[in-house]
């Protein structure tokens, strides 16, 4: 296609193309000085089970707030990604995580946190056991983490990821395959590397209804949940007919905006609150 297009004088856009212009480099500045100083903030999504309403744990996403305004993760994780950032990124994000959950806990919430890992995690020798000091630290069982890794992210790179995925299973941590569905992972390498959860990516979710497409992915994905003993979560649920077709199919966790977006920590705390004399 980018060759065709040589040919024809027509440049093909490129993301790496604009890697060094001045607002990228001004914005990976202000990310490392964002990331230095604590300054990566954290939103938390429950996990809801559709059949008793009770919250099963949070997804933890980052946030950042910069001067002018947010900046979304779909742009500053990609630059972290690329800049060596992402390390520091998500310790900071999984000690903030711990330490939330285990205040939930001490308030009687019996919660899990999902922390999301960038593929280059996975190449990380020592995350395994940093993993387990942080987990430790906090006095947390090793099945209140679940790391979140996208099928693409794990296809990159299988035998070196199945490494440090194993090391993260033999310490107890539980291990999901985020966006399932979008990726170009086979089946039966995902049936090899012994996770414990999948979730549907949202593009499924959405009017899944009206879509038999979308509809076949996720009754695929809730067949090999069965079949693998794994937790299927679908995401993006927005709707309440999403919600009580995903409840009757069986699903074993939802997320999404119509259960309740993404919250700042205090916000989700009230709502968890909330929540727990609604269940009781
Ligand atoms: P993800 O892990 O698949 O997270 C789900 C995304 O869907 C989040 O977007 C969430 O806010 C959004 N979402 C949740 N419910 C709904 C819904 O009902 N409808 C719609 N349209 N969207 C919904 P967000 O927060 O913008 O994050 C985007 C992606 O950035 C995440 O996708 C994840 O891949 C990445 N990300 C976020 N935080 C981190 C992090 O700390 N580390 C890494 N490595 N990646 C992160
Ligand atoms: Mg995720
Ligand atoms: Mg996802
Ligand atoms: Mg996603």
């Amino acid at each position: 296609y980018a060759a065709k297009h040589a040919r024809s004088g027509v440049r093909v856009y490129r993301a790496e193309d604009d890697r060094n212009t001045p607002r990228r480099l001004a914005m990976l500045a202000d990310l490392r000085t964002a990331v230095e100083r604590g300054l990566i903030e954290v939103a938390y999504q429950p996990k809801v089970d559709p059949a008793s309403g009770r919250v099963l744990g949070a997804e933890v996403l980052s946030r950042w707030f910069r001067a002018d305004g947010p900046v979304a993760p779909d742009e500053f994780i990609p630059l972290a990604e690329r800049s060596g950032l992402i390390r520091p990124l998500t310790r900071h994000v999984l000690e903030t995580a711990l330490a939330a959950c285990a205040g939930w806990r001490r308030d009687g919430h019996e919660l899990t946190v999902a922390v999301n890992l960038s593929p280059q995690m996975l190449a990380d020798q020592a995350l395994a056991g940093e993993v387990r000091d942080a987990l430790r630290r906090h006095g947390l069982p090793a099945a209140a983490l679940t790391l979140e890794i996208t099928e693409t992210g794990i296809m990159a790179d299988p035998s070196g990821s199945a490494v440090t995925l194993a090391a993260l299973r033999a310490i107890g941590v539980k291990l999901s395959i985020d966006d399932f569905g979008t990726g170009h992972s086979s089946l039966g390498r995902l049936a090899d590397l012994a996770i414990d959860e999948v979730k549907i990516d949202k593009s499924f979710v959405r009017d899944v209804l009206a879509h038999p497409g979308r509809r076949a992915v996720t009754e695929a994905a809730l067949h090999l949940g069965r079949a693998l003993d794994l937790l299927v979560v679908a995401e993006g649920v927005e709707t309440r007919e999403e919600l009580d077709y995903l409840r009757a199919a069986g699903c074993g966790a939802v997320q999404g905006y119509y259960l309740s977006r993404p919250l700042p920590p205090a916000d989700f705390t009230a709502w968890l609150v909330t929540q727990a004399a609604l269940t009781a």
